[in-house]
């Protein structure tokens, strides 16, 4: 990665190169300062491995649900009501549900992403990040959980996570990576 900042027509440019790709370009300054503290802070927020773009996310496919019509709720509907307040009990209240590819790469994705992170409390290194129950904690900072030592956790792992989703993006149809 590399940084440089050119001047034309009076104006100051920062631009930010990996490999031989340019990832980020500043708009136009008054002083050379001003652009090298916009790149300053792009790579504050975006550092890390500057050599390849890193997707954020992977995305499942999904299609309308048909039971709500992509509503999620229905008050037309009194018939919906008692039960569930009107929310549709097949997309949850989403309005989409996953396609039969978007489900099987989803599943693909769960076992491959548990096989390489799943591990126990009492394996996990004090300090580690780690999701437990849907939520991310790091060990000995939340002294009001403790599990047992054979309580399944899974590891908090930002490049294992995403290798995984680059894995799963290319093997599988019903699934694309977020950037
Ligand atoms: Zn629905």
């Amino acid at each position: 990665m590399r940084i440089t900042v050119t001047t034309k027509n009076g104006k100051h440019y920062g631009t930010v190169h990996a490999a031989d790709r340019v990832v980020y370009a500043t708009p136009g300054y008054f002083t050379e300062g001003m652009a090298l503290a916009d790149v300053k802070c792009w790579l504050a927020f975006h550092g890390g491995n500057m050599e390849e773009r890193e997707p954020r996310s992977i995305r499942f496919e999904t299609v309308k649900c048909g039971r709500c019509e992509g509503m999620g709720r229905r008050t037309d509907r009194p018939d919906w009501a008692p039960n569930h307040k009107g929310i549709c009990y097949r997309c949850h209240g989403d309005g989409t549900v996953l396609t039969a590819a978007g489900y099987r790469a989803q599943q693909a994705y769960i076992a491959e992403r548990d096989a390489a992170l799943n591990t126990t409390w009492g394996e996990l290194e004090d300090g580690e990040a780690f999701w437990y129950d849907g939520k991310c904690y790091a060990k000995g900072q939340h002294p009001w959980l403790i599990l047992f030592d054979k309580t399944t956790v899974r590891r908090h792992n930002g490049p294992v996570c995403r290798a995984i989703w680059k894995d799963i993006a290319r093997r599988y149809k019903g699934a694309e990576l977020v950037y």
